[in-house]
């Protein structure tokens, strides 16, 4: 049976670890050739792992060192794909990091940190889909869009988050700057939406979940009282990618086990 992504070629940036490798992992299940992206020399024997479990279940792809915070080295994975595959059709702008401070300490350096890699790096990343995108229009052989990006962005683009103003600020930037690549870009048929995780059980959040004393404290803001798993992301990665979502353009999909509802207010506020 042909499967939803056939063939399709994919980058997932920050794909070494955490949500990233899931989500490379179920786009390869579903047929993708999947270019596992990681930041630095350090990262290339986790990302070479991640395409050993994929070509062990018969799935394709490559690695990809690339700071998505640089220009010119976004520019070079870009080339470096197109090269080898021909063009690109998914982005999934995942890579994305913390650097946590009381506001008033925070320094310029750790603001400018989490900026650059969360929202810049997510710009850059689009610029470069997007121009391949345009220039090889739809293919209905590939699908019915001429391509799609998924933003990974989080909870935090409408939670706030004290103690975490750079993640926020950098989330809720995702948000708008997903809606409006979507609004500009929908009439050249290409989809862009977002992903917003809540708790998914990864490295960037270890603290939280790693004792039964933090996992209980967390599960007091999940109504569904579970912690997500990275392949929770990568169903919805699927779906995004693929056209049983050809309608949905411009959303923020929340998978966050009921995060967002006010978990507070359940036994009446
Ligand atoms: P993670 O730390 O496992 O993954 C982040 C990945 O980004 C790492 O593989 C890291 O190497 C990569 N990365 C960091 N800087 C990079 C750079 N400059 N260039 C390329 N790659 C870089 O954590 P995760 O939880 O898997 O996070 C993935 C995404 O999901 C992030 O955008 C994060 O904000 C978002 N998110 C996570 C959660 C959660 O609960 N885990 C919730 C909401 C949103």
């Amino acid at each position: 049976m042909e499967k939803k992504l056939q063939d399709q070629v994919a980058i997932v940036t920050g794909a070494s670890s955490g949500i990233g490798a899931g989500v490379a992992k179920s786009l390869a299940a579903a047929g993708a050739t999947v270019v596992i992206n990681h930041p630095v020399a350090a990262t290339k024997s986790a990302a070479e792992a991640v395409l050993a479990e994929i070509t062990a279940e018969g799935g394709k792809g490559m690695t990809a060192q690339c700071d998505v915070s640089k220009e010119a080295d976004v520019q070079k994975m870009f080339a470096d794909v197109i090269s080898a595959y021909g063009t690109v059709d998914i982005l999934v702008n995942n890579a994305g990091l913390q650097k946590d401070s009381p506001f008033e300490n925070m320094t310029l350096d750790q603001w400018n940190f989490v900026l650059g890699v969360n929202l810049t790096g997510q710009f850059l990343c689009a610029r470069e889909a997007i121009r391949e995108f345009l220039r090889r229009g739809v293919d209905p052989k590939r699908s019915m869009a001429a391509g799609k990006i998924i933003h990974m962005s989080s909870v935090h683009e409408v939670i706030p988050w004290a103690g975490h103003a750079n993640y926020a600020a950098s989330k809720g930037g995702v948000m708008l700057l997903m809606k409006s690549l979507a609004q500009e870009f929908a009439w050249k048929k290409i989809r862009i939406n977002s992903i917003c995780p809540g708790a998914i059980q990864t490295p960037i959040n270890r603290q939280a979940w790693d004792t039964p004393e933090a996992l209980k404290s967390l599960l007091t803001l999940i109504p569904y009282q579970r912690i997500g798993e990275p392949e929770d992301i990568g169903k919805a990665a699927v779906w995004l990618a693929s056209d049983d979502s050809d309608y949905v353009n411009g959303t923020s999909l929340f998978v966050d086990g009921g995060m967002t509802l006010y978990p507070g207010f359940t036994t009446n506020g």
